[in-house]
Parts: structure tokens; sequence; C-alpha cells
């Protein structure tokens, strides 16, 4: 049964399948525990998909930001739908089966009514530790998953199922070399670059990097501030904080809540934290991807690695257009207030010119909520 479990995973496209007991998890956090999903659940199935590096190094170098968040939806797709794929074939065969969430399904938190209010963000069940207890990869320094053949360059999935299946080995080497090059990509010093912290799954010990608080990476992955500490650099958002972010978890963890209850995608009726699936799957959804870069930096070999670093660090400062486009700044930036506590970057000339002009938004390009309220709010 395995056998014909992961020929149908590659088939659909898995690029990696790995199996695990429901035992080799016992050990994790408690987001590695699959019975909070499927309390059936004796073995766990992890998928992986890969990304492609010409899509990332477009992106990184900031030539081409849309590609990369239309391949993030299509890949989400292909996981739903492999997930489907081996929940249909499990369940004809007399076994409960369920497939995780890709992404955004976290557990309720006591002090959080909804989304908004959210600090800690702990998964439904963590992908990355299955994948790492079925033997698709290690943690690295990042705390994401290091695979052999893709380095960080995965979407992961998996499917809970009752049925008793042989579990995979685990990956016996480390991927990751300590380069910490993801440390130094990330524009809101998520990841520490001494300090560390250990993490136990499946029998191995990993030590990897502290980190901030989640909110601390919320912020620089929704995209709240994208501007690199040193005011050299930025990640695909052209919205920026007037602070540094602050050092306590409790203030940063009061921005974040403030940011959320602020920001129009969360009001609107349905988005992709009430249901990441629809939203995946409808075609007006636009996957709104401003960074990833500690995962997207992190390929097998070194050099290649370093070259990304240099590809992120060295491509500029990203503004919002007056049409909807976020384009690199090659004149003076402008920092200009908006309703929803972050400032916008634009280029002075672009909207000077914009002011007196009045040219619509250009659909193709206007995507976000944040950046349709944003213009509105400038220029009508
Ligand atoms: S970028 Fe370097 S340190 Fe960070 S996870 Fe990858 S290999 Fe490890
Ligand atoms: S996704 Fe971006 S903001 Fe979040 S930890 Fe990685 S580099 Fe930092």
């Amino acid at each position: 049964m395995e056998n014909e479990v992961k020929q149908i995973a590659r088939e659909a496209g898995a690029a990696l399948v790995g199996i695990s007991s429901k035992e080799r998890l016992l050990d994790g956090p408690p987001s590695a525990n699959p019975e909070y999903l499927l309390p059936s659940t004796k073995s766990i199935i992890s998928l992986a998909v890969a990304l492609d590096k010409k899509i990332i190094r477009d992106f990184m170098s900031k030539k081409d930001w849309l590609s990369h968040c239309e391949e993030r939806k299509q890949l989400a797709q292909q996981l739903y739908g492999i997930g489907d794929l081996l929940c249909t074939y499990l369940r004809n065969n007399g076994f409960d089966a369920m497939s995780v969430d890709v992404n955004n399904n976290y557990r309720p938190e006591p002090t959080a009514k909804d989304v908004t209010e959210m600090t800690e963000f702990l998964p439904e069940f963590a992908h990355r530790y299955g994948a790492v207890a079925s033997g698709i990869g290690r943690l690295g320094w990042s705390g994401n998953i290091l695979t052999l053949d893709y380095g960080a360059l995965v979407e992961l999935g998996t499917v809970l199922t009752s049925a008793k299946l042989p579990p995979d080995p685990v990956l016996e080497v480390n991927p990751c070399d300590r380069c910490k090059l993801c440390t130094a990509v990330c524009p809101v010093q998520m990841i520490n670059n001494r300090k560390t912290i250990k993490v136990t799954v499946a029998g191995i010990e990993e030590e990897i990097a502290a980190k901030r608080p989640n909110t601390c990476c919320w912020i620089g992955c929704t995209g709240y501030q994208g501007l690199a500490s040193n005011g050299k650099w930025s990640n695909w958002s052209p919205y920026r904080l007037s602070h540094p972010l602050p050092e306590d978890k409790g203030e940063l963890d009061a921005l974040n809540i403030r940011l959320q209850k602020a920001d129009p995608q969360m009001h609107l009726e349905s988005n992709s934290f009430t249901d990441y699936r629809a939203a995946m799957f409808d075609p007006d959804w636009f996957t709104n991807t401003v960074c990833g870069n500690c995962r997207l930096v992190c390929w097998q070999k070194r050099q290649d690695r370093e070259h990304n670093k240099r590809l992120i660090i060295n491509s500029g400062i990203v503004t919002l257009n007056p049409n909807g486009e976020h384009i690199v700044a090659r004149e003076e930036i402008l920092e200009i207030d908006t309703p929803y506590i972050v400032k916008v970057a634009m280029l002075r000339e672009e909207y000077q010119r914009n002011l007196i002009e009045k040219k619509s938004v250009d659909k193709k390009f206007s995507l976000a909520p944040i950046d349709r309220a944003v213009l509105s709010h400038i220029f009508e």
C-alpha cells in the first residue's frame, strides 16, 4: 500500500514523499501532534513540491514579483490535489484520512477573538515536523525544512491516515551548513545570528537559531515592514513602520494586532485566513507574497546561497507606483502616511505627477487589498 501511496503522489507532481509513524512524533513540540486533527492517526504522509529556481532568482533580484506569487498559488493547488487523491485512495481502502490545510490554519488562542488578535500562530499540524519524521528533510538554522535535493525550495503538504504504513528512515545528515545567510536576508531580524534553541522531533535533537516572537515574521512576511534596518534594501513590500520593531514581545504582539485590525484584507468577507483552500482555488484571489527570503536564499550549494544573498540585498528598495505596480526605486523616495498605521514608499516624481494627472490604477498591478486602499486614499 505504501508504494501505491507514493506512486499516486509522485504521478500527481510530488517531488518528495515520505511516511512517518505517529509514534515518531510523540517527542515533538505540540504542533507535531497529528491526533489534534485526526485522533485515529497511525501514519503521516509528508509531501513536498518544488519551487522553480528561475522564478525564485527573478523574485530575489526584484525583476519579477508576480510570477512567484502565482507559483505559490499553483503549488498550493497541486498540494491540495495530491492530498485529495491520497485521501480518496485511503478511504476507498477503508481507512480514515485527512489532508492538512496547506497554510494559515492555527490553533485557537484563548485571548484571541479571531486571527487579527493571534500572536502565537501555532499550526494545527506543522508540516515541517511531519517532514522531519518522514525523512523528507531536516530543520535548518532558519527553522525551515532543508531537503537534500531542493534545499529549502519546497512547499509542504501532509496527509494523516489511520492506515499503518511502514515509516521511511529519517535523514541522517542535516543539509544545513550554518552559513547563516538566512539570518542576513531577513529584513526584520527574525532569525538570531548566534543564540540557539533546541527542538526535538523523531528522536533528532536539532540546535537551530533562536527567533524573535512569531509576530515579528508576521510583520515582515505580511509586508507591514519591508525595509531592512540599514535602509539600503527591502523585500517586495513598499510599506514601512515609523520606528524599529519593539524588542519587547508584549509590545510587538500589540503592534501586530493593531496592524492586522487596520489591514483592509482582514475586513474582506473571505480571505486566505478564513479559508486558505478556497482562496487558493479562487481565480480572483491574489497570493500576495512579499518575503520568504529566509527560505528562498537557501539552495543546496553555498556559492548559490551567497549569490542569492547578493541578489536580495543589492537589488534595491521596492516602492508602490500610482498604477499599482511594485517597482524598484531608481530616484528619490517619499514615505507617505496612510490610515493603516504603515507609511508607503513612493517615488517623489511619480507621486507628484499623479497628484496632477490622477491616472487610474491598472487592475493588472493593483492586486493586494492594501495597495488598492492606499492608492485610493492618496489619489482619489
Ligand atoms: S541559509 Fe544557511 S544557515 Fe540558513 S538554513 Fe540554509 S544552510 Fe542553514
Ligand atoms: S519570511 Fe521574511 S520576515 Fe519572515 S523570517 Fe523569513 S526573511 Fe524574515
